[in-house]
């Protein structure tokens, strides 16, 4: 069977379930849902014509599990049950993506990690995957959860996974980022700025969220560059002197940054906003720049 049959079957079976269960204005949301599933054409056909089929079993199954109108069973703190019954609202949307977050593959090729991306044992994922020549791999919709951020932490998030994308781009994590891969990014970033409305200060990255456990995208990255588009912060030119009383700890724990291991978070800082050094120290000149860079957040 073809993609393309696999997709029509898979877009049929999709409106079936809507018009069997559920009523407008529900069944146009779970349609038009379904419809934007089974448009995402997979540029990608060979060799990933099977991974695709389970791509689409996996959605399927999903759409099934939103369709369901089972109310929430709760008992009581003697065991019995408390009543409960199903009244769909008819007010709703999907919940949205608020945050991106940007890795480097650290492997040598993007084949390599849609690979990756594709076989189970990994249990890894992302919503995007950049080449070095700026080819974007969509290999999740933007409404479901990827599995990219891992243990991690921004502010009282606990579950990144669940509130943002993430985008892999190909680099071995010890070489410049390709122009032309940087130039997709933007793109990228600035569609999904518009379509989820994503403030600027949550275009962040891995080692940002996994301070201690995970170094990318890096000091290679070019975070002044995102920034000058309106994608994260950098640092102003001229830098005023933080003052006597700065306190950096709180001053890294209003960024978002987890401050618990505060040497991990104070290089994690630095490979965003200093780069040329990842000491676990903080120079006056770092200083500066972490008091100017914190009032932008
Ligand atoms: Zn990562």
């Amino acid at each position: 069977m073809t993609i393309k049959k696999q997709q029509k079957e898979q877009s049929n079976k999709l409106m079936k379930i809507a018009i069997n269960h559920i009523k407008a204005p529900f069944a146009f949301y779970l349609l038009a849902f379904a419809l934007i599933i089974a448009s995402c054409s997979p540029k990608v056909v060979q060799p990933y014509a099977v991974t695709n089929k389970v791509y689409l079993t996996r959605t399927d199954s999903i759409l099934q599990v939103i369709a369901q109108q089972q109310p929430v069973a709760l008992t009581d703190s003697t065991g019995a049950p408390i009543p409960s019954s199903f009244v769909g609202t008819v007010n709703f949307n999907a919940r949205k993506p608020n945050y991106v977050i940007i890795h480097f593959t650290a492997q040598d090729s993007a084949a390599q990690t849609l690979k990756t991306f594709t076989i189970v044992k990994t249990q890894v994922s992302a919503h995007y995957v950049i080449g070095r020549d700026g080819h974007v791999y969509h290999m999740l919709n933007d409404y479901l959860r990827a599995w990219h951020a891992g243990v991690s932490k921004w502010g009282s998030i606990t579950d990144m996974n669940s509130c943002s994308i993430g985008i892999e781009l190909d680099n071995n994590g010890s070489e410049p980022f390709a122009p032309a891969q940087i130039n997709s990014l933007l793109s990228l970033l600035a569609t999904l700025k518009k379509n989820y409305n994503i403030p600027a200060s949550n275009f962040i990255g891995h080692q940002d969220i996994a301070p201690g456990r995970k170094p990318d995208p890096g000091p290679f990255f070019p975070w002044q560059t995102l920034a000058q588009h309106g994608f994260g912060h950098w640092s102003d030119d001229v830098l005023e002197l933080a003052p006597d009383n700065f306190d950096p700890q709180t001053a890294l724990r209003l960024i978002g940054y987890d401050t618990r291991d505060l040497s991990a978070a104070i290089v994690a800082f630095k490979r965003h906003f200093i780069q040329t050094d990842q000491s676990p120290q903080l120079t006056q000149l770092d200083l500066n720049v972490l008091y100017n860079v914190y009032k932008k957040y």
